[in-house]
């Protein structure tokens, strides 16, 4: 039975600090059985930040990703496990308002980095991932690896991956209890994200210890983003996965194609425009009689 005082230990060994802006992606069940289940965990992760950190989860809603429910701030719970929940139910906490990608925050900057979601995209500029890299942030898995680190998204949009634009309808409860659709930016797979893990490692960017049976791992958003937007610059496709089944990764491949064949026409188009140019110069010089290649001497012969 993995008790606060253990959870309070490994989130001190893996370097988690009073102060700290962090994410938290989680599975309780990877602790075995913790005593007082997710409730003492956030405890533990509250008593550690203190009242100058800040504890961000997400609370995701996938009832309202796949159509089946409007989102409802108040009311649509977290489909990313107990934890997240149970700091979406606290008192203090505060959730954003987008759609699909909402998170719940606690702490000195819960207001800052929650406020304003629904106005940008889930995962983009302005968003809480934004936020946190801006507030020099953290990411903490509980038991969790990095295909559900949504940070890596974040890299996706600032690097412009040609897939990034793909779109949704979804359904919203607005303030006056109407259920209006709005279409929002669907961020894709992040199954292909696992392989983050090797570019951090070089960098020994990840900090590790096991609390119970889970895996505890800490990293700053800086290294992740860093690692994420030089894998994309280098090759569009790095973050994408390879199950065969795999309908977004598909999709964005064949986006990916497509826009490079369009940069190819694109150049095509350049140089036949440049060449063209080229050709206008030359006939106006030779209209401005500066060419004379062809004129014949008074002896009709030609020039040599
Ligand atoms: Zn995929």
């Amino acid at each position: 039975m993995v008790s606060k005082k253990d959870i309070l230990e490994g989130l001190g060994e893996v370097g988690l600090l009073a102060g700290d802006t962090v994410i938290v992606h989680s599975s309780l069940s990877s602790f075995g059985k913790v005593e007082g289940g997710a409730e003492t965990v956030v405890d533990a992760l509250l008593e550690v930040l203190g009242p100058g950190g800040t504890l961000v989860v997400p609370t995701f809603s996938w009832s309202v990703w796949s159509g089946e429910k409007p989102f409802d701030p108040q009311e649509t719970p977290s489909s990313v496990g107990k934890i997240t929940e149970a700091v979406r139910k606290r008192p203090d906490a505060l959730r954003s308002l987008h759609p699909t990608h909402s998170v719940a925050a606690i702490g000195r900057l819960a207001e800052v980095i929650t406020q304003g979601h629904e106005k940008v995209h889930a995962v983009g500029r302005g968003s809480p991932f934004f936020k946190l890299l801006q507030a020099n942030g953290k990411i903490l898995q509980l038991g969790t690896d990095q295909a559900s680190n949504s940070m890596i998204h974040l890299a996706e949009e600032l690097a412009g991956a040609p897939y990034v634009d793909r779109s949704r309808e979804v359904k919203v409860r607005n303030a006056p209890g109407k259920v209006v659709k709005q279409l929002i930016r669907a961020p894709g797979c992040g199954s292909g994200f696992v392989a983050i893990d090797s570019l951090l490692h070089g960098e020994e960017a990840i900090t590790e210890t096991l609390i119970g049976k889970c895996r505890a791992r800490l990293m700053s958003a800086r290294a992740v983003i860093d690692a994420a937007t030089e894998a994309l610059k280098f090759d569009s496709s790095a973050l994408l996965c390879d199950r065969p089944n795999c309908e977004r990764c598909a999709e964005a491949r064949a986006i990916i194609l497509a826009t490079g064949m369009e940069q190819q026409d694109q150049e095509v188009v350049d140089l036949a425009k440049d060449e063209e140019r080229t050709l206008r110069i030359i006939e106006r010089k030779f209209d401005g009689g500066e060419v004379r290649y062809f004129e014949t001497d008074e002896n009709g012969s030609s020039p040599n």
